[in-house]
C-alpha cells in the first residue's frame, strides 16, 4: 500500500487528489490530510479516507476539528508548526497543494524525509527553487510537477536528452480578461477576475490567471525545475487550453502535450508515476474541437510577464520578493483596497526598492533567508498599498 499525504486537501487540487484516492482506497494508506478554515470538509475527508492525522493551519479551528473527529480515532493537530511536523511523518508520496508561500516549509520537510513531492504549490519553486531542488538532491527525493504545463513538459521529455531541447513553450488561456479592451482593465472587479474561461480552480490562481501573474510564476517555475535558460522559455496564448505545453528540439520537432482541462490528469500522472493508469478524465474529440488557436501574449495587457523575466534574470531572493509582493497585492485587490491594474505596480515597486537595498542577493539560500525576505516584502507591499489612492 502506498502511504500518501495530501496538504491542502480541502482546496481545488486537494479535492481532485481526494477524488482519485477515493476511487481506489484499497491501494492507499492515507497518513495526513491538511486544510485551513474548512474543517467541516477536512473532517469528512479524513473519515472517508481513514486518515491517521488531520491538521488545520488555524489554531482557532482545532476544537471544532476535534469535535467533528471525536470517536473516529483520527488524531488532530493545528497551526503552521503542526503542518510542518506532519509533513515529516513517513510517507511515500505527498501532494503539496497548499496555496501560497505557506506551502514551502512543509514541502521542504517532506523532501528531507526522502518523500516524493507531488508539487502543485508552484510558489515554493518561485520563492526558493534553488533550495528546494538542492534539498531534493541531498535526500534523494523526487519532485514531480503537478502544474499542468510542467507535467506536460516533463511528459514530453521522457526518454529525451535535455541538452537537445531548444525551447519550451507554455500555454496560457489568457484568463478572464483576454478579450477585454485594455482601458477597461482598470475597472475590473474581484468577481469578474474570479471567473476562468476553461479551468475550475481556487480563487487566487483564477485571479492570477486574469492578471497573468500565474503564468509569470510558471515561467520562473519552469526555469527552476527544469533548469532551462529564460531565453529558452516562451509563453503563447492558447484560448482553448487543450495543449498545455510544447517542447521544441534541435531537429525542429515540437512535441505538444494535449489533454482536457482537468487537473486529475496531471495529479494522476504524478500519483502513478512512472506508470500510466486509467484516469477518469474526458477523452478529447478532435473533430468536435475543430481547430486550435494561438496568439502572442500582449505585454501591455499582461505586464506581469515582463516582471517575471526580470526575476528569472536576477534569481537569488528575487522570486521570494516577487511572490510575497504578489500575494499581498492580490489580497489588497480582493479586499478592494487597490485596483486590478495596481497589482503589478505594487510588485514592481517592491522589487525595485528591495533591489536598491541589496536585498535580492544571497550566497546560499536558506529557509530562514527566504522567510525573512518574504516577510519584509509583504511589509513593503503593505506600505505601497497604503499609499495608493484608489476608488476600487
Ligand atoms: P485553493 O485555494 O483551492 O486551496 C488551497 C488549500 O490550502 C486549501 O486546502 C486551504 O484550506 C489551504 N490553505 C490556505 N491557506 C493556507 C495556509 N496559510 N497554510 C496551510 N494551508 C492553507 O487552491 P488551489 O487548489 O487552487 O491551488 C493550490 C496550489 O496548487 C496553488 O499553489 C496553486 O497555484 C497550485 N495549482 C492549482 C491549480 C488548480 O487547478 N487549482 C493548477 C495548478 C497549480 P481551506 O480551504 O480549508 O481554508
Amino acid at each position: 500500500m502506498k502511504r500518501i499525504s495530501i496538504f491542502g486537501s480541502t482546496g481545488s487540487i486537494g479535492e481532485s487528489t481526494v477524488d482519485l484516492i477515493a476511487r481506489a482506497p484499497e491501494d492507499y494508506d492515507v497518513v495526513v490530510l491538511t486544510g485551513g478554515r474548512n474543517v467541516v470538509r477536512l473532517a469528512e475527508q479524513a473519515i472517508a479516507l481513514r486518515a491517521d492525522l488531520a491538521v488545520t493551519c488555524y489554531p482557532d479551528k482545532k476544537q471544532e476539528l476535534e469535535s467533528r473527529l471525536s470517536g473516529s480515532g483520527i488524531a488532530v493537530a493545528a497551526g503552521p508548526e503542526a503542518i510542518v511536523e506532519a509533513a515529516a511523518r513517513p510517507a511515500d508520496w505527498l501532494m503539496s497543494a497548499i496555496v501560497g508561500a505557506a506551502g514551502l516549509p512543509p514541502g521542504l520537510a517532506a523532501l528531507e524525509q526522502g518523500t516524493t513531492l507531488a508539487l502543485a504549490n508552484k510558489e515554493s519553486l518561485v520563492c526558493a527553487g534553488e533550495l528546494l531542488m538542492r534539498t531534493a538532491r541531498a535526500h534523494s527525493a523526487t519532485i514531480l510537477p503537478v502544474d499542468s504545463e510542467h507535467s506536460a513538459v516533463a511528459q514530453a521529455l521522457v526518454g529525451e536528452d535535455i541538452s537537445s531541447v531548444e525551447r519550451v513553450i507554455i500555454t496560457a488561456s489568457g484568463g478572464a480578461f483576454r478579450d477585454w479592451p485594455l482601458e477597461r482593465l482598470v475597472e475590473a472587479t474581484p468577481e469578474q477576475a474570479s471567473t476562468h474561461p476553461n479551468w475550475a480552480m481556487g480563487q487566487r490562481i483564477t485571479v492570477d490567471s486574469a492578471s497573468m501573474f500565474n503564468k509569470a510564476l510558471e515561467l520562473i517555475e519552469t526555469r527552476e525545475y527544469f533548469g532551462f535558460s529564460p531565453e529558452q522559455i516562451e509563453v503563447v496564448v492558447h484560448p482553448q487550453s487543450l495543449i498545455h505545453a510544447m517542447v521544441g528540439f534541435r531537429d525542429g520537432a515540437l512535441m505538444a502535450h494535449m489533454g482536457p482541462a482537468d487537473m486529475r490528469h496531471a495529479i494522476g500522472y504524478a500519483l502513478h508515476y512512472p506508470e500510466r493508469r486509467t484516469l477518469p478524465v474526458e477523452r478529447l474529440d478532435l473533430v468536435a474541437i475543430g481547430k486550435l488557436e494561438f496568439r502572442a501574449p500582449c505585454e501591455e495587457r499582461w505586464p506581469a510577464l515582463r516582471l517575471s523575466r526580470e526575476v528569472m534574470a536576477t534569481r537569488g531572493l528575487a522570486g521570494a520578493v516577487f511572490n510575497a509582493a504578489k500575494e499581498h497585492a492580490l489580497d489588497a485587490f480582493l479586499d478592494r483596497r487597490i485596483r486590478f491594474t495596481d497589482m503589478v505596480a505594487v510588485v514592481e515597486e517592491v522589487l525595485e526598492a528591495m533591489d536598491r537595498d541589496g536585498m535580492l542577493d544571497c550566497e546560499q539560500m536558506t529557509l530562514d533567508a527566504v522567510l525573512q525576505t518574504d516577510h519584509l516584502a509583504r511589509i513593503r507591499a503593505a506600505e505601497i498599498v497604503a499609499h495608493l489612492k484608489t476608488d476600487a
